[in-house]
């Protein structure tokens, strides 16, 4: 066949195959032109998924009559006047109206703002027809039918109703939060309808809340930063508020909505020692800089951007999130205490019954054996009682010795804690001053049971000292090494040569952490020394769970992550497993250790180490209040 010039129809439906991927695309494009044109008020309705009907309806400065055969056409756009380095609006390629024209039943409707009369559009199967007069009182509507069904090859990709209706929320929750000014009405008999009332300036986190959910703004930190003209501000997640998949990030680049692998990278790195690798934050982040310093333009649906300097934009979000991180200090995740408090309920269905003949007279009886308040019951329990502690840093005076460097408080167990915690009096007056307060009790082996001045807390001792050593090793990396316990005989640990040359190859890093480690043979690795931090370590599970940890993460670029994992891997092994009995000297010495330890508010995987609970509402709970 000799070469011929494809016919306007098939271009525009190839071109399509990339704007016009599945039904959440044409409402991503259709809510985004909406935007551009100015609109505070967008309807969508949909149906079957978008894939029987899609209308956006907008308020916003509409299309005057003798340019709407052109808005149609392709490469055809009102928005590219500053060239490709200064786009300011979110379309600019004039490619989503043809595009969805060529492969559905396109309706463009509008009425330019004090023009007499509304006019519209019709593209069918390619080809356009109009203007003609319509009847629409402001604004524009563009209504898609039948989306795919000239290229059943498509339609036969596309998921289930629900699925791709799931889709279209998705994408109008994410445009949502990057512009709170607008109303957003989101209906249809696909689904249960969403409705995000337009919110003011001065209360940053009222649309981000109606999408993310209302405990976000409880559970995170207002992140802003700037560095070389670029700008980082939105609000990053707590640890331990964490979630199974990163459906819950959300980041923008001059407004725009991107899921951007570099940007994705860096808010994990940013994490990367506070969380399991298996968990993911929650962070919604707008960056902003000068539109020529990023490249938008990558692909049709502009979700991957490209940054003229990817190393300042990655450093700025690590660094910005990781110093507000530090800054929480001991702040508990509000939401893993209000769970603990359904646990406290009161038990308030049969006031003249006992306990023991409770769970037969109609109350639910909850699966960890405690008992619901069933719903009449009066207690106000008034949200979450239990409270972030207070920025408490150093406590006063438990971290006299601080300025030696966490690695020399610690040895095996709790032995070497700094002299300065272990002679903080066992008087219980003067201890429950501190913000952790005086340690009570130890239960079921791992719980210590503290009171402070106004309430309680409970610590998961593994976890808060898993944290504590985490900490130490991660300061003996930059600081003086930690001390090390020279083994009797040296161990012999086999492994495949590959990890063996990995460990070989940060043997003196390794070192710093007080394992003495050398090659043996091509398959094997001799430890002859261990942290002391850690006590009696299984050295083949030790040393086999870092041969993992560097197999798995990669490149030399990413040598501190890297670090931070090989630290944390470390204090898992050294961790006073739960069951063990402490004293009440020794539980003490853990909280005013907790109290010096930046970031001692959760542990490495990012569960909290302590929940409190206010002596108010104790109270409450028992009904004295
Ligand atoms: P782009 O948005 O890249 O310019 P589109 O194909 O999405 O390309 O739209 C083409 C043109 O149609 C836009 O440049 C704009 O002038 C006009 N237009 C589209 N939708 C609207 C709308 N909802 N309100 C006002 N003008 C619109
Ligand atoms: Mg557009």
């Amino acid at each position: 066949m000799p070469i011929r010039q494809l016919s306007e129809t098939l271009i525009d439906r190839i071109a399509a195959g990339e704007v016009v991927e599945r039904p959440a695309s044409v409402v991503k494009e259709l809510v985004e032109n909406a935007i551009d044109a100015g609109a505070r008020r967008i309807e969508i309705v949909t149906s079957g998924g978008g894939k029987s009907l899609i209308r956006v309806s907008d308020d916003g400065i509409g299309i005057p009559v003798d340019e709407l055969p052109l808005a149609v056409r392709r490469h055809c756009t009102s928005k590219l006047d500053g060239g490709l380095d200064a786009i300011h609006t979110l379309g600019f390629r004039g490619e989503a109206l043809p595009s969805i024209g060529s492969v559905a039943r396109l309706t463009l409707r509008s009425r330019r703002r004090g023009a007499d009369g509304a006019h519209e559009m019709v593209v069918a199967a390619g080809r356009p027809d109009g203007p003609k007069p319509a009847a629409l009182s402001d604004g524009t509507m563009v209504e898609v039918r039948d989306l795919f069904h000239a290229v059943p090859a498509r339609l036969k990709f596309l998921k289930s109703d629900r699925a791709e209706a799931g889709a279209i929320t998705d994408v109008v929750r994410r445009i949502a939060i990057a512009v709170p000014q607008v109303r957003f009405e989101l209906t249809g008999s696909d689904r249960s309808p969403l409705v995000l009332e337009a919110a003011g300036a001065e209360e940053p986190l009222a649309r981000i809340g109606a999408v993310v959910g209302a405990d976000f703004s409880q559970n995170c930190l207002p992140i802003d930063a700037e560095r070389e003209g670029v700008r980082l501000s939105g609000f990053a997640g707590l640890p331990v508020f964490n979630r199974g998949n990163a459906l819950y990030q959300f980041l923008y680049v001059n407004g725009r909505p991107v899921r951007d692998k570099m940007l994705l990278s860096a808010l994990r790195g940013a994490y990367a020692d506070v969380m399991a690798r298996d968990r993911h934050p929650i962070a919604v982040l707008f960056l902003e800089l000068d539109p020529a310093l990023v490249d938008v333009n990558v692909h049709p649906a502009k979700a991957d951007v490209r940054f003229r300097d990817p190393g300042l934009v990655r450093g700025l979000i690590v660094g910005a999130i990781r110093q507000a991180l530090a800054g929480a200090e001991l702040r508990a995740s509000t939401a893993a205490a209000g769970e603990m408090l359904e646990r406290f309920r009161p038990y308030a269905g049969d006031t003249q019954g006992g306990f023991a003949d409770a769970p037969g007279r109609g109350s639910a009886r909850m699966p960890f054996g405690g008992f619901a308040a069933p719903r009449q019951a009066n207690y106000d329990l008034g949200g979450s009682p239990f409270r972030p502690l207070g920025g408490a840093g150093g406590g006063d005076g438990s971290s006299a010795d601080a300025g030696d460097g966490a690695a020399d408080r610690f040895s095996p167990g709790f032995a070497g804690l700094a002299p300065a915690a272990r002679t903080v009096g066992a008087e219980p007056g003067e201890t429950a001053a501190f913000p952790l307060g005086a340690a009570r009790a130890q239960l079921h082996g791992n719980y210590i049971v503290a009171e402070t001045g106004d309430g309680l807390v409970i610590v998961d001792q593994h976890a808060a000292h898993e944290r504590l050593v985490y900490e130490a090793l991660k300061a003996a990396l930059h600081g003086k090494p930690l001390a090390s316990q020279l083994l009797l005989l040296p161990e012999i640990v086999d492994l495949p040569a590959e990890d063996a040359d990995r460990l070989a190859e940060v043997a003196e890093l390794l070192g710093r952490l007080g394992l003495g480690i050398e090659r043996f043979g091509p398959g094997a690795v001799a430890v002859r020394e261990t942290p002391a931090i850690l006590g009696a370590v299984d050295c083949p599970a030790l040393v086999r769970d870092l041969a993992d940890e560097l197999a798995d993460s990669g490149t030399p670029e990413r040598l501190r992550e890297r670090i931070d994992h090989v630290a944390a891997t470390m204090a898992c092994h050294g961790s006073v497993r739960s069951g063990r009995r402490l004293n009440g000297e020794e539980m003490n010495a853990l909280l005013r250790q907790m109290e010096a330890t930046p970031g001692s508010g959760q542990c490495n995987h990012g569960r909290p180490t302590f929940i409190e609970l206010k002596r108010a509402d104790i109270e409450k709970l028992f009904g004295r209040r």
